[in-house]
């Protein structure tokens, strides 16, 4: 029996763990899928789901059998999804929730504001554990962001961990394990996921078809071991982001009133998270300037996570040969932190760029 885990990035030492347990057919009760947010937990955790359901006993999920059918439209009498989603949500709302896992399960986003998953959510899950299963016997449950449980619907999961059904197995996604009860963790068996490489998001984007190398290997690495950042940047243009961190980084060497005008202008343009982003790219071209610097004065070649723009670079090398590049990455580093302790964004755009042009000439 061999899973298939096509799509699934990454994360080689779970998916060898994960077929050793189906192939061992040492399946627990209960697993815990522990990681970062957009390392690929729900996205595996649905697969293996779809896997344990599955009828066909060579490759699995076979795509093709009663069960792997009734999964893949969304009406398996066997699987269950419990996510956080306040009581008075909409149907419509919930069903898009559950359209989102099956067709993007890098990038799910919740429509609701700090849900929890209640006590009445769990207790629905009870009822339909106490009825008979169909066809198929195993059923499988998948908790998403199990850490947002309330405390009463905690104790009621772990009543049910207690004393499992009969094949029944649980499948509990957490991106924050510190707060889940460690009586949780120590019902579940821990399937820890890293960090994505670079590589890996970039091998992924590049057979998805999402751009060119040069403008996929900037995404890879601005999105920092994550696929749902990697994902987002592709959507919202990492190439943007970047031409904007360099206007800011040109910007700084103009007048101040010029300097004050575009740091309104583009702090009222981009929503915070976007304006990390530009601060992050930033850094990463300042990165590749200082590494150019450095290799052309050896004469050798660079690894540059920007390649397209080493003329530019190049130009800036060459027109500031003082620049202070350590000091001017820090300055946009503190920039960062600034936005996340939400100080006024025009304010912190145009205090960076006030230092940045001080890096410029020599103390
Ligand atoms: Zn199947």
């Amino acid at each position: 029996m061999k899973i298939n885990f096509d799509k699934i990035v990454g994360q080689q030492h779970v998916k060898q763990l994960l077929q050793q347990i189906l192939e061992g057919g040492r399946l627990a009760h209960a697993y815990l899928f522990s990681g970062s947010e957009g390392t690929g937990k729900l996205a595996t955790a649905a697969r293996f789901a779809q896997a344990i359901l599955c009828e066909n006993a060579e490759e699995t999920p076979c795509g093709a059998c009663k069960s792997c059918l009734q999964f893949t439209s969304g009406n398996h009498p066997n699987y269950m999804l419990v996510y956080p989603h306040p009581k008075a949500a909409k149907d419509v709302e919930k069903q898009s929730v559950v359209q989102m896992i099956k067709e993007k399960p890098y990038q799910v986003k919740l429509p609701w504001n700090a849900p929890q998953i209640s006590i009445d959510s769990i207790r629905e899950l009870r009822r339909n554990l106490g009825l008979k299963t169909f066809g198929h016997q195993r059923r499988v449950i998948i908790l998403l962001d199990a850490h947002k449980m309330t405390r009463e619907a905690t104790n009621a999961v772990l009543k049910v961990l207690e004393e499992p059904p009969p094949d029944t197995y649980f499948l509990l996604i957490s991106s924050d394990q510190e707060n889940l009860l460690p009586t949780i963790i120590s019902r579940c068996q821990l399937v820890q996921f890293n960090n994505l490489t670079d590589e890996d998001i970039l091998q992924s984007l590049l057979a998805g078809g999402r751009g060119t190398e040069s403008e996929l290997r900037l995404v890879a690495r601005m999105a920092r071991g994550s696929m749902r950042r990697a994902l987002q940047l592709v959507e919202t243009g990492a190439g943007e982001m970047k031409e904007v961190g360099v206007e800011l980084l040109r910007t700084a060497f103009k007048r101040y009133s010029e300097i004050a005008a575009y740091g309104a202008e583009i702090a009222g343009k981009y929503e915070r998270p976007q304006l990390k982003e530009i601060l992050e790219s930033l850094i990463l071209w300042l990165r590749d300037a200082f590494l150019l610097e450095n290799v052309l004065q050896a004469q050798a070649e660079a690894n540059l996570t920007n390649p397209d723009d080493q003329e530019k670079m190049q130009k800036f090398v060459s027109n500031f040969p003082q620049f202070q590049y350590r000091s001017a990455i820090k300055e946009v580093e503190t920039g960062i932190r600034m936005l996340e302790k939400y100080v006024q964004p025009a304010v912190v755009l145009i205090v960076m760029m006030g230092k940045l042009r001080k890096y410029a000439i020599k103390p």
